[in-house]
């Protein structure tokens, strides 16, 4: 069971990441009634944009308007309302001294208990590993009694969770958890199918989701499981007891 009182904090490094990699465990988080908060850091406008760049006379501007439309549908079928477009330009994604203050603040300011954002590898997204040591390194800023920001009062170390990158054997990745969203899964469905200029990934997140879906049933035993996302952890799990 999802504590209603937990803060869940999304870090997305592109428009639709959020929705690939996580969008079923989003909604879970959003039905049971936790604060869940969402920054996108760019359009994804120059690297995951390719379709709409196939149309004739397209700008950067229309592809931010299209992205941005799409954005805000996908959130909506997660039940996501508070949420932020950073609009940092993206291939290659690069954080300087400001950024990386400016995602301490946010960290402070929502005080999560979760964080979820981009696993430390990913063979061919840098800008996921950029992201990834971003969120990391903000979060750890945020502890710091030291790094003093007015208004924004020190944080507790949050969980922090990566997404399951695009090619996950070439990445080094590994599930360290597999969350079942069978409940949830034609919400995030739904939510991927706003993404028409990412047209070709839509049946392949369906079929990773089956896929987890059967490890998840496998690991467990419990046949229920039909969807499922995967996850890796930053940190150990850390409990009282075997769980
Ligand atoms: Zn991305």
């Amino acid at each position: 069971m999802i504590d209603p009182k937990t803060r869940l904090l999304v870090v997305s490094a592109h428009a639709a990441d959020f929705v690939w990699r996580a969008g079923g465990t989003i909604a879970k988080y959003t039905k049971s009634g936790a604060q869940v908060s969402l920054v996108i850091l760019s359009y994804g406008a120059r690297g995951e944009s390719n379709d709409l760049w196939n149309i004739e006379g397209m700008t950067e501007d229309r592809v931010k308007a299209v992205r941005r439309d799409e954005i805000e549908k996908a959130a909506s079928h997660l039940n996501v309302t508070d949420m932020e477009i950073w609009d940092f330009q993206d291939y290659h994604m690069y954080i300087d001294q400001e950024r990386m203050e400016r995602m301490t603040a946010k960290i402070r300011a929502v005080a999560p208990h979760i964080i979820l954002t981009h696993g430390p590898r990913d063979a061919f997204n840098p800008d996921h590993e950029t992201v990834s040591r971003y969120v990391f390194e903000a979060s750890v800023l945020s502890t710091s009694n030291g790094v003093r920001m007015e208004g924004y009062p020190t944080a507790t170390q949050a969980k922090l969770f990566g997404f399951e990158p695009h090619q996950p054997e070439i990445s080094d990745f590994k599930p360290d958890i597999i969350v079942d969203i069978t409940d949830t899964y034609e919400q995030k469905e739904a939510a991927m199918n706003c993404f028409k200029a990412q047209k070709h990934l839509i049946e392949y997140y369906g079929w990773k989701a089956k896929l987890r879906g059967n490890h998840a049933r496998r690991c467990s035993g419990n046949k229920n499981y039909q969807y499922a996302e995967a996850f890796s952890r930053f940190f150990p799990l850390v409990g009282g007891e075997l769980i």
